[in-house]
């Protein structure tokens, strides 16, 4: 149920949905998704639907993971940042294709167990830490990629502002059912957008949660 042989498969149906890049398929291949979800749901891990986290929140599909991914990946970043680390599945898969992922979540209640899985799973390059996203992380900027996994009315200005010439922004973009997956390349002349495809990620919050 939680075998390399479910991830194996897992990775099967990747490639028939299109992912191409071999090194995220064989990233997907390697990190073990179901330590990323409540036991209760474990088993369910390798399917391609996106689960509860707790507080309302998902981990988001395979498909979507390794698309996000792959498009990221084009532009071989060097320093990732990351909106949304949540069960910190996203930012694993990413922390075995780059130098360093810094990842934010504004959740508390959501980084104590991300953190264990990054320790657990000997991942050094990861940096985190408890904040509002859409102010991104000024101190480490500029990034080469910036990703995020929760969808946004509009595009924050201060990840327009934090991401290095030749960079790119991956996002979904919209609110409820109206979302598109957006990727946003900066040039030396300004920027260029495209949009992938109809996407449904939980809203891209300000402030951070209050402590329950
Ligand atoms: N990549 C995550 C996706 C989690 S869902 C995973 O694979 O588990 C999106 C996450 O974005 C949630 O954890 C949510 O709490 C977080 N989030 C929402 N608004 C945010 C904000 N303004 N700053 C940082 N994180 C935010």
């Amino acid at each position: 149920m939680t075998s390399q042989r479910t991830r194996d498969r897992m990775v099967g149906r990747l490639r028939k949905q299109g992912i191409s890049n071999e090194r995220v398929l064989a990233r997907m291949a390697s990190v073990p998704r179901h330590i990323f979800i409540d036991e209760a749901l474990a088993h369910r891990a390798y399917e391609d639907t996106a689960l509860p986290i707790g507080q309302g929140q998902t981990i988001s599909q395979p498909f979507i993971v390794a698309l996000m991914t792959q498009l990221m990946l084009q532009v071989q970043p060097r320093r990732i940042l990351e909106i949304g680390t949540g069960c910190g599945y996203q930012t694993a898969i990413l922390a075995g294709l780059c130098d360093k992922i810094f990842t934010i979540e504004r959740v508390g209640a959501l980084m104590p167990g991300a953190r264990e899985r990054f320790a657990a799973l000997g991942m050094r390059n990861i940096i985190s830490q408890l904040a509002d996203g859409y102010e991104g992380w000024e101190v480490h900027a500029p990034f080469d990629g910036i990703i995020v996994t929760a969808a946004a009315p509009r595009i924050p200005s201060a990840l327009l502002a934090q991401l290095a010439v030749g960079g790119r922004i991956v996002l979904p973009v919209g609110s409820g059912d109206e979302q598109e997956l957006k990727v946003l390349d900066r040039t030396a002349e300004g920027w260029q957008e495209t949009t992938q495809e109809p996407v449904r990620f939980v809203p891209l919050r300000s402030g951070t949660a209050p402590q329950t």
